[in-house]
């Protein structure tokens, strides 16, 4: 595994612990303590970041674990256990804020399914950038377009397709909440890892299927 320097850059411990417990749900404590030492992290061993937002995590070090889960796990397997840590990071961290919308109650339920999406998406945005955020720009179709300007998960690597299946997995659980329950199949269409400025992720108006 290449060490990508450091970014400067930092995520909050909480959603390293997160993502790490998510993984070590699916591949136990064995799969994650090879992982780590595949990353070139083995300090991170038995000694997961405390569960707080302290800004404490360099990007690098998240890419890396990333990357080492496509190497260890191939390009699916990589793939789902990303997709299912992003889900699970917006399980934990919507526990984290006040005046969480009422999804059952009259004034949630009165609101457009675009405004329902638009809401799961900006509620993202709000915790991820720590900025209050109430709209999300669309694409020239009408589809909403999620623009990360930083991203921890490809952070220093290249790819030849984008790989931040953690943040789509992400998205997608946001969505799911916040229509109550449908599916919407969430592209990623830019990576920083393939080249581009911004990692970019469409989020349709209709749901799948
Ligand atoms: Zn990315």
């Amino acid at each position: 595994m290449q060490t990508i320097p450091d970014s400067g850059f930092y995520y909050p411990n909480l959603f390293i612990r997160i993502m790490l417990l998510s993984i070590e749900d699916v591949a136990g404590t064995n799969g994650v303590k090879t992982m780590l030492n595949m990353a070139g992290l083995p300090n991170l061993i038995g000694n997961y970041p405390p569960a707080n937002m302290e800004g404490e995590f360099d990007f690098s070090h998240y890419s890396m674990i990333m990357a080492t889960l496509d190497d260890l796990y191939g390009a699916k397997g990589g793939q789902l256990l990303a997709t299912r840590a992003g889900g699970a990071l917006f399980e934990e961290s919507k526990k984290l804020i006040p005046n969480l919308p009422d999804m059952a109650g009259d004034e949630f339920q009165s609101k457009s399914l675009e405004e329902k999406i638009e809401a799961g998406l900006c509620l993202v945005h709000s915790v991820v950038t720590q900025k209050k955020t109430i709209s999300i720009p669309r694409t020239e179709d009408g589809q909403f377009l999620y623009s990360v300007e930083h991203c921890p998960i490809c952070w220093g690597r290249t790819t030849s397709t984008p790989r931040c299946f953690l943040t789509a997995g992400l998205l997608k659980a946001a969505v799911s909440w916040s229509t109550g329950g449908l599916d919407f199949d969430v592209k990623q269409v830019k990576a920083h890892s393939c080249g581009d400025s911004t990692c970019d992720y469409v989020i349709p108006v209709t749901p799948a299927g």
